[in-house]
């Protein structure tokens, strides 16, 4: 069943990462720091390696993709909400190579950062937690 709540805009706030930092980790970092409970999140920028993720819905796992070569980040687009008491970012990036091709999926660690800009915008609102989700298997909101 589709579920929803209604949230409010809080704060938006814009900022750089540092060059060689691992983009995932320190999204959540921002986050963590910032205090943001509830938001979301989306840059562009450039990476020096990328590690990806696809989940594969038969055996209930993610099976993650390294290319260590430099890409674009064309669009990183994420949330943040709360999985066991702490901030946790969850985003989807789309990378493009050399050639102009394009690749992407659910952002793991090891995505190391060339150049990035990020717009964060945090929510005021209900508490988003992620908890087992026994349909996918995956850390859903439960809402
Ligand atoms: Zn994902």
């Amino acid at each position: 069943m589709t579920k929803f709540k209604a949230v409010t805009p809080k704060k938006i706030m814009m900022g750089k990462l540092s060059f060689g930092c691992d983009l995932l980790e320190e999204l959540t970092k921002v986050a963590t720091e910032s205090g943001i409970r509830l938001g979301r999140i989306e840059a562009i920028g450039a990476v020096q390696k990328a590690r990806i993720g696809f989940y594969n819905q038969k055996t209930r796992k993610y099976q993650f993709h390294l290319f260590d070569q430099p890409q674009e980040i064309v669009k990183l687009a994420g949330n943040i909400s709360m999985k066991d008491g702490k901030p946790f970012v969850h985003a989807h990036i789309t990378l493009a190579n050399k050639s102009g091709k394009s690749c992407g999926g659910h952002l793991a660690e090891g995505t190391i950062v060339f150049a990035c800009e990020f717009i964060l915008e945090a929510f005021e609102g209900p508490e988003f937690s992620r908890c087992l989700d026994e349909e996918t298997g995956l850390s859903l909101w439960s809402l």
